[in-house]
């Protein structure tokens, strides 16, 4: 009788999996992981002391991929999405070990981007982290866009002077 409710429970689950795969347009390959039905701990980088979790990560051949899903309708990847999903790619590197060759940008459950984890990326990434730690210290930071939306859903909102709305 238990291990009949098992094979149910573990049918229930591969069926929850699939649905999950399928709304969120994720690539093949085994989920290891989900952010988005049950939050977990962030992961931590002490090369770069960044923190954070993809929504997803999967498992292909062998190597961690992370997958982020954004809402809204963008043409091509957006700049601050390829940085954060470069970050994702070097914490799963960092907290996994061995190689991750890209990450996945998912636009509204709709359009996927590989994005791939190359050196000019890890380069862009690196110097762009640099340059934010170092505008952070001259207490100079001034806002580098005006879309009153990118505000209204921006976490550090209720920290921001620069806030539009
Ligand atoms: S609230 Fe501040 S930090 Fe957030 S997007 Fe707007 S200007 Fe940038």
């Amino acid at each position: 009788m238990f291990s009949v409710s098992l094979i149910a429970v573990s049918k229930i689950l591969h069926r929850n999996v699939r649905k999950l795969k399928i709304k969120h347009k994720i690539p093949n390959g085994k989920i290891d992981y989900s952010d988005l039905n049950k939050p977990g701990k962030p992961f931590f980088s002490k090369r770069y002391r960044i923190t954070g979790k993809p929504d997803y990560i999967i498992k292909k051949d062998k190597h961690y991929i992370p997958v982020e899903v954004k809402t809204g309708f963008h043409s091509e990847p957006q700049k601050n999405h390829i940085f954060q999903l470069a970050g994702y790619c070097h914490l799963l590197e960092e907290n996994y070990g061995g190689f991750v060759p890209f990450g996945i940008l998912v636009y509204n459950n709709m359009y996927q981007y590989k994005i791939p984890f190359n050196p000019k990326v890890r380069f862009e990434f690196e110097s762009t982290l640099k340059n934010m730690r170092h505008v952070m210290k001259t207490d100079r930071v001034s806002r580098n866009h005006s879309n009153p939306n990118r505000c209204k859903n921006c976490s550090m909102r209720s920290n921001c002077n620069n806030k539009l709305l």
